[in-house]
Order: C-alpha cells, then sequence, then structure tokens
C-alpha cells in the first residue's frame, strides 16, 4: 500500500489515528508489510502483502495473521479473542 494513504485510513472501531510500524517495503518504496496500531483502543491491524487488514473483529482470522506477527517478532496471547498487543510488542515497536 502506499504511504499516502496511510493519511486517509483511521481506526475502524473508534475513527482514531493510527500508527505506523514498516516492517518490509517494496520496489516502489511502498509498504508491502507493516503494522497498524491504534492508539485508542491498542488494536493492532497487520499490513501483509500490501494490504491492510482492517476488517472487523468478528471476521478476522487471527490464525492467518499470527505467522506473520511472529516474523516480526511480536507477542501475541493466541487465547486472546482479541486483536490487542502485548504489552511486551508494545514496547517493542515504539522502542
Ligand atoms: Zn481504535
Amino acid at each position: 500500500m502506499q504511504k499516502k494513504l496511510l493519511e486517509k485510513l483511521c481506526c475502524p472501531f473508534d475513527k482514531g489515528d493510527l500508527n505506523v510500524n514498516v516492517f518490509k517495503e517494496d520496489e516502489n518504496g511502498d509498504i508491502y508489510e507493516g503494522l497498524l496500531t491504534c492508539p485508542t483502543c491498542d488494536r493492532y491491524y497487520p499490513i501483509i502483502y500490501s494490504i491492510p487488514i482492517m476488517t472487523p473483529d468478528e471476521y478476522r482470522e487471527r490464525q492467518l495473521e499470527l505467522p506473520a506477527l511472529e516474523r516480526w517478532g511480536l507477542m501475541i496471547d493466541e487465547k486472546s479473542n482479541s486483536f490487542v498487543l502485548e504489552e511486551s510488542s508494545q514496547t517493542k515497536l515504539i522502542g
């Protein structure tokens, strides 16, 4: 996804502004892999294969997202039903 599109994206849950961490760019400098996080509700939205996954919680498939999150070194509570990052992962993204 193009970085300029980030300005138009907001959290689908609370319409808050999103933070972004870019893990991989494609040859055009667009975001190929990354993570959007909402400071308001602490939800995360992965960008995988240039596609931001921003569907409502009930339509998201945790199992499809977990391998990418693990590859990025982020800890996710597998038993949790919410799409919220562990505190250690939040710290990692900021630092
Ligand atoms: Zn939010």
